[in-house]
């Protein structure tokens, strides 16, 4: 195994063991990684979250208008999250779950160094 297979998604790391836990073995399913609840655990890259202007500019207002029409494509877990700028002639963003762009992030166990 060459040292980029070790950086992995969060949950591609729960599936492998960790050489810590081991030393407390307490059945299968208590040895695998912790991911980022470990305070070992290393991102190699900072949380970047997708967002979507709508198609048409929405002008902002306040109180916040309401979500315009959803383009194609847009998944149905995406917040509709008003501009809070008046200067800001999206008039808002839809915006992925930070749970969605943390699940493409990578990372390592720091452990052993930086592989
Ligand atoms: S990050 Fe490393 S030390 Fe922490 S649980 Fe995962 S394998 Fe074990």
């Amino acid at each position: 195994m060459n040292d980029r297979t070790m950086i992995l998604t969060e949950s591609e790391a729960r599936t492998r063991w960790c050489p810590v836990r081991i030393g407390a073995y307490a059945g299968p399913a208590a040895v695998n990684c912790l991911g980022s609840a470990c305070a070992m655990w290393r991102w190699t890259e900072p949380l970047r979250l997708l967002c979507r202007v709508p198609d048409k500019c929405v002008p902002y207002a306040e109180p916040a208008l309401p979500e315009p029409a959803r383009p194609d494509g847009v998944p149905s877990s995406w917040k509709w999250t008003p501009a809070m700028d008046p200067q800001d002639d999206t008039g808002g963003v839809w915006l992925e779950p930070v749970s969605e762009a943390q699940a493409r992030m990578r990372g390592y166990c720091g452990l052993a160094g930086k592989p």
